[in-house]
């Protein structure tokens, strides 16, 4: 670092003897080798692109060179044909949804469209769809076609604001858990309860969320989510996303994309579309079975792997991050977009600069991949496993040395 006068290089050392503590005493420590990652480099975009698990490589060697090669079509009636639910139990584990109603399937932008347009099927005589104005802009896009499709309006709203928005001729309220811009991440339970207070539908988008904070879908009573699987779950570029919808709604669910996987008789042929019963009424087509596999083992990755802790270690690490930004850089130099509180913060911290896309190339040669989103912010997120105290302390040094100059 370019201030070298003792006492703050005192307090540097002092911060990577803590952090070397913290890590020691860490219960997720070694979830770190189940993943493969460039040498020497800490990688702080797992919150856009997981990292790679190892776990990935050895299941589609079998999945292309058994199921697909020699298995050929057979492998549909050995499993494959049941990839969407399988996987999406696996996914309820982790979102505090019981078996059965989370299926796995299409990108998180036609899981919005399915599901924004089912929910507001829900509600008829109801005229108005409600949406967080600082939402990942995909949901408001799809929103809008929704809107226009059914013949509704949009009110887009500060999410802080909700209960001055809503009121009874609200049918959905499309909500983020995480805001992708800031980090924060926003109370589910109360803000469900605003949105049933007025007898709306809740849809929650937990693409920030899922993985690094323990979810309660059920226990909170939301009624339709969806989340991508390729950020904190590690599933790979594009890997498919999901959808719950809560077990009560099933049967009245009015999917909008009606394709033959979500039929109730996929091989009958008939002429007319009866959807199944259940979470597969949510499915469409065929999967893009590939990446489902990848996905299915990016999930073992968190075998045994306890929420609770991964919610506390990224608490911690973003905590000690946001500390060693406070202690290496000048006041003023940058402004920490995040809430300080940290049960207001999910797996990522944001720093805004005016030279943001700039520090983001520039900490590439030193070791430190995080990401830029637009207009001034550099976006680092904290998998709870794969990355830990040291790493946090080091990127911050990395930052420091382009900044301190
Ligand atoms: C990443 C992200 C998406 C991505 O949508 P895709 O259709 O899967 O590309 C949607 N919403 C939010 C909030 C996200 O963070």
């Amino acid at each position: 670092m370019a201030n070298t006068d003792p006492e703050s290089s005192r307090a540097a050392d002092d911060l990577i003897a803590r952090a070397a503590r913290l890590d020691a005493d860490d219960p997720l420590a070694h979830c770190r080798a189940r993943f493969v990652l460039p040498e020497a480099m800490i990688y702080l975009d797992g919150n856009s692109l997981g990292a790679y698990p190892a776990s990935v490589g050895v299941r589609l060697d079998d999945v292309l060179n058994r199921q697909w090669s020699q298995r050929l079509i057979r492998s549909w009636d050995e499993g494959w044909w049941e990839t969407p639910e399988r996987v999406g139990d696996r996914i309820a584990g982790l979102v505090g949804a019981a078996r059965g109603q989370v299926v796995v399937g299409d990108s998180t932008s036609v899981n919005i469209f399915k599901l924004a347009i089912a929910g507001a099927r829900m509600r008829p005589d109801r005229t108005r769809i409600v949406i967080d104005s600082a939402s990942f802009p995909t949901d408001g896009y799809i929103v809008d076609s929704v809107a226009r499709l059914l013949g509704l309006a949009v009110t887009r709203a500060d999410q802080s604001d909700l209960d001055n928005v809503l009121g009874d001729d609200v049918a959905l309220a499309l909500l983020n858990h995480v805001d992708y811009r800031t980090g924060k991440l926003w109370d589910m339970a109360s803000l469900t309860r605003s949105v049933h207070n007025c007898g709306a539908v809740a849809l929650w988008d937990v693409c920030h969320s899922v993985g690094v904070v323990p979810l309660q879908f059920d226990a909170l009573d939301v009624e339709l989510a969806v989340g991508c699987t390729y950020k904190y779950l590690n599933g790979g570029p594009g890997a498919p996303a999901f959808l719950y919808v809560r077990e009560d709604l099933h049967d009245a669910l009015d999917q909008p994309l009606t394709g033959w996987h979500g039929h109730v008789d996929p091989f009958g042929m008939q002429s007319d579309y009866e959807p199944a019963a259940g979470i597969i009424r949510g499915r469409v087509g065929s999967p893009p079975l590939l990446s489902m596999l990848a996905l299915d083992a990016a999930l073992d990755a968190y075998d045994g792997v306890s929420l609770a802790d991964a919610r506390a270690k990224t608490q911690s690490v973003t905590g000690i991050f946001i500390d060693a930004l406070d202690r290496s850089l000048a006041p003023g130099v940058i402004e920490i977009a995040t809430p300080r509180d940290s049960s207001q913060r999910a797996g990522q911290v944001s720093i805004a600069h005016p030279r943001a896309r700039e520090l983001v190339h520039e900490l590439i040669p030193l070791g430190v991949l995080a990401d830029f989103r637009e207009p001034d912010i550099i976006r680092c997120g904290f998998s709870p496993l794969y990355i830990g105290h040291t790493d946090a302390v080091n990127a911050v040094r990395a930052l420091a040395s382009l900044l301190n100059q």
